[in-house]
């Protein structure tokens, strides 16, 4: 049959009455998910270039290209073909074992199509149309402080994210399908329970914090920091927390992020504020965290789930970890601080516990990215309450800016004096990620959870960290967490490595011992 061997091995092979052997058709799913991983790739290269070197003029016909391989990938995705393979695959000795390479992979994948095949065409194309549209009138609107500006396309955006909710179905509520894209498994029930419970014990912690006027000032942090030198002593860092230079880099943008290009090639991005040592060094280490977690997957299962990260949850407790339980305590600035003097001037005559105490100054503010550890899982607890209630139809659109700001008055004990500065600070919504804001929190629990149990297993880290050794933490990341790719959900993660599910306990522990000493509670 010439004509059917002149189209694509796949759509021959379906066009066939019967299916290759289990082994055959799996290798097969395999490579047809590796060629789209290598898509996915370029796709992440042109995206990394669009936010690091790009010219402005180019901006239409990259934003052409991205589109037109962001179809390609779907279109794939989406293959029927693939659907059949799956099925098939699925009821096959290969699948027995959920757990295994293959049964895994299969799992995950019939998981993906499932999802991704339960969206209209039209919806998957009218949600990225308005998610680009969105995001410029919201940058608009934020930059001239005008919330009338947004709210017709908030308006749009909700009405098709729970068009979206309801194709994807769910039982308790639409926000429910929402979530599962970005912390895959989680429930919102599930994710209320743990966030009350955070915020319930946090709440005294924090007035306890701002009631104490023995705290650590951070002025030490706002003297003169060349910005090539901090680049030097971010690369310094990261590379002896083990982020691997020889297949990653490190380069300027806006707002910092890590992009993973290939197998062998992540990269971070950060920005420099010359009077301000704090800002580009934690974003740095946060980077190299998440960083650290893409280099530790399993180069070999580069576009296969088990070459995947399992949620953003995990993700953010990778990064998390790195920045605040190793590079926010005393033991990492005993041997960092040195390292940092030889290459500033400005820190001669800084000691350990000043240095130690102004990066960790607390203070309730109004914008969620320049929190402080202590106070930013409340800005996320306030964006979960509102984005569930807007989803829910419970809050509308026109009444959010009040919402905000009676939310964090009553949470933080701040008022924005306006939108821009409240209810027009972040990009999510506007993009349609709703959805997205509780796995930072989950991250940050996730993080003092594994930590806790790091320390368990791996004996006094403080001691090790103030040597400079860093290498047993991340080999207990590496042999724990990153080497399962999407194996097991975070869930799963957290029952398999601490024995118990989330919750804020190890966090609240943490912050309580360390806040109680440097405010002297
Ligand atoms: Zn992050």
């Amino acid at each position: 049959m010439p004509a059917l061997l002149a189209l694509p091995r796949h759509k021959a092979l379906a066009a066939m009455s019967s299916m290759p052997a289990p082994a055959e058709l799996f290798d097969q799913l395999c490579s047809h998910a590796r060629q789209t991983g290598l898509l996915r790739s370029v796709v992440g290269l042109l995206e990394w270039d669009e936010r690091t070197k790009l010219p402005p003029a180019g901006g239409d016909y990259r934003a052409e290209q991205v589109a037109f391989l962001a179809g390609e990938i779907h279109r794939r995705q989406i293959d029927p073909v693939r659907g059949e393979w799956l099925a098939t695959l699925a009821d096959s000795p290969l699948a027995a074992d959920p757990d295994s390479d293959a049964g895994a992979i299969i799992r995950l994948m019939r998981r993906d199509y499932q999802r991704e095949t339960k969206l209209p065409q039209e919806l998957v194309e009218e949600l990225s149309r308005l998610s680009v549209r969105g995001q410029q009138i919201w940058a608009e609107a934020r930059g001239a402080d005008d919330f009338a500006m947004f709210l017709p396309v908030l308006d749009q955006t909700l009405a098709l994210k729970r068009e979206q909710a309801s194709a994807l179905g769910y039982d308790a509520t639409p926000y429910d399908p929402l979530l599962d894209e970005f912390e895959p498994g989680e429930t919102t029930a599930n994710v209320a329970r743990v966030l009350e419970g955070l915020r319930d014990a946090l709440a005294p912690l924090v007035d306890q914090i701002v009631g104490s006027d023995r705290g650590p000032q951070s002025d030490v942090l706002q003297r003169d920091f060349p910005e090539d030198a901090q680049e030097a002593f971010g690369i310094e860092a990261a590379a002896a927390i083990g982020f691997d230079f020889n297949a990653g880099r490190l380069d300027r943008t806006v707002h910092p992020f890590c992009s993973t290009s290939g197998p062998r090639d992540v990269r971070l991005t950060t920005r420099y504020r010359r009077n301000d040592f704090g800002d580009a060094f934690f974003s740095i280490l946060h980077e190299a965290g998440h960083g650290l977690y893409e280099q530790g997957l399993p180069a070999e299962q580069f576009g296969l789930p088990l070459g995947e990260a399992t949620s953003l949850g995990i993700h953010e407790s990778q990064s998390r970890m790195w920045e605040n339980q190793v590079a926010r305590s005393r033991a990492f600035w005993q041997s960092m601080l040195p390292r940092a003097a030889a290459r500033f001037p400005a820190l001669a005559d800084a000691g350990v516990d000043e240095f130690y105490g102004a990066v960790n100054a607390v203070a309730p503010s109004l914008i969620r990215v320049d929190a402080d550890e202590v106070t930013y899982n409340l800005h996320i607890c306030i964006r979960f309450d509102l984005e569930r209630q807007l989803i829910e139809g419970r809050l509308a659109a026109r009444d959010l800016p009040d919402a905000w700001r009676a939310a964090y008055e009553s949470y933080l004990g701040v008022t924005p004096p306006n939108d821009a500065q409240g209810v027009l600070q972040d990009v999510h919504w506007s993009g349609g990620a709703f959805g997205y804001f509780p796995t930072y929190a989950l991250g940050n629990l996730y993080a003092a959870q594994f930590f806790a149990q790091a320390e368990r297993d791996l004996g006094d880290l403080p001691t090790m960290f103030a040597r400079g050794e860093f290498a047993p933490l991340l080999e207990w990341l590496r042999a724990n967490i990153h080497r399962h790719g999407r194996r097991y959900s975070a869930a799963q993660l957290a029952e398999r490595i601490t024995g118990k599910p989330l919750s804020h306990a190890d966090w609240l522990g943490q912050c309580t011992a360390k806040y109680s000493e440097l405010y002297r509670l």
